[in-house]
């Protein structure tokens, strides 16, 4: 193998974040691929939560996940997240991935890593930003939060995805218990030259949210090298994030979800009043006035009330010309830098070291 062989740079592009919003177009999807999950963390309600009893014989086959590409398409989506449970469960995934790439799509995908290692060679080049999911730099307290022994996976996978070239980063989830251990993750992540996007666990289902004193130690290093810290979301956090009286979700409007079954989820997949079925109607059913309404409803709900979902509100900041759009704008700009100066960084490594 030798640099040529290499992809080019697979940073995300400001486009995929300001057509969206300019276009009123979705400008991603969480796409459930499945809702197991082999770990049992402890921040999760995905393993034995209300999801999980739907049978997998009643997932959506590959062609029809094609197909629903094919409609995303149609919708004006440019990003698309591959989640769950842990996708690599999903047999077809690189099958998926690969349709989704063939048709232009963005992909981002977050693994637990206990698979990755199996199935790092059929998923190359396939995922522009591969998430990693890490809580300690070393075996404790990960493995207790995550109720598994999964840190060892995780480090194969990091040395692993660096051999293969793949643009891995780490999701730091941060808790009152972990904050502390910001220096060590950042110094990890040098180690390993990668992001370390910080993400701040949010209340939903019983679990305590991330203190404000905790979110200040992650804005503290928000501005060093290898750090990703969104200050839009860290500031709406402490603020006590989303006011249904002055939104600043725009779930159904920024971003779909769609559930391993093929039906939209509305208005997100945390909070569910409605399924709606995912088929190429929905194109048409996008321009009704119903449709339209259930957009300017969604963020507005009495559960929408000091709701922090990052996975929704990051993108929607994008959706209004504020001091958060301005925020998250200046982060994102920071992130896409240093996710390129970190792939450089990497490539020299991988000559160095022969390993190209
Ligand atoms: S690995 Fe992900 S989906 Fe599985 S339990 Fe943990 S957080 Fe939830
Ligand atoms: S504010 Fe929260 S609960 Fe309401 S639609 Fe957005 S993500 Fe869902």
């Amino acid at each position: 193998m030798n640099l040529e062989t290499l992809r080019p740079n697979r940073a995300p592009a400001m486009v995929d974040l300001v057509l969206g919003p300019m276009l009123g177009k979705p400008v991603m999807a969480y796409y459930y691929v499945t809702y197991k999950c082999n770990a049992r963390c402890v921040f999760c309600n995905i393993p034995d939560g209300p999801m999980d009893v739907l049978p997998v014989s009643q997932y959506t086959p590959t062609d029809t996940c094609v197909e629903h590409f094919d409609i995303l398409k149609k919708l004006g989506v440019r990003l698309i997240d591959f989640t769950g449970g842990e996708p690599l469960l999903r047999k077809d995934i690189a099958v998926l991935l690969r349709a989704a790439k063939d048709r232009g799509f963005r992909t981002q995908m977050t693994t637990n890593c206990t698979l990755y290692p199996r199935r790092a060679q059929e998923l190359r080049g396939l995922v522009d930003i591969l998430n990693f999911s890490l809580c300690s730099p070393g075996p404790e307290p990960h493995n207790t939060l995550r109720r598994d022994n999964s840190y060892d996976w995780v480090i194969k996978s990091l040395d692993l995805a660096r051999r293969l070239d793949e643009p891995y980063q780490i999701i730091f989830v941060l808790t009152n218990d972990n904050a502390d251990l910001l220096p060590g993750m950042i110094e990890l992540c040098r180690e390993k030259q990668c992001i370390l996007k910080v993400q701040p666990e949010w209340e939903y289902f019983g679990n305590d949210g991330v203190d404000i004193e905790q979110l200040r130690k992650a804005n503290a290093v928000a501005r060093e090298k290898n750090v990703y810290v969104n200050w839009a979301e860290t500031r709406l956090f402490a603020k006590g994030g989303n006011q249904s009286a002055h939104r600043s979700c725009k779930a159904s409007n920024a971003v779909l979800a769609i559930s391993p079954d093929g039906y939209l989820l509305y208005p997100c997949y945390h909070k569910l009043a409605q399924r709606v079925k995912f088929d190429w109607n929905i194109v048409e059913f996008f321009e009704t006035d119903r449709w339209k309404k259930m957009q300017e409803k969604a963020g507005r709900f009495n559960f929408c009330d000091g709701c922090s979902n990052l996975c929704y509100l990051h993108p929607s900041f994008y959706y209004k010309f504020d001091s958060s759009f301005a925020l998250s704008l200046l982060a994102d700009i920071r992130y896409i830098k240093e996710r390129r100066r970190i792939e450089h960084e990497r490539r020299d490594f991988l000559e160095t070291h022969a390993v190209v």
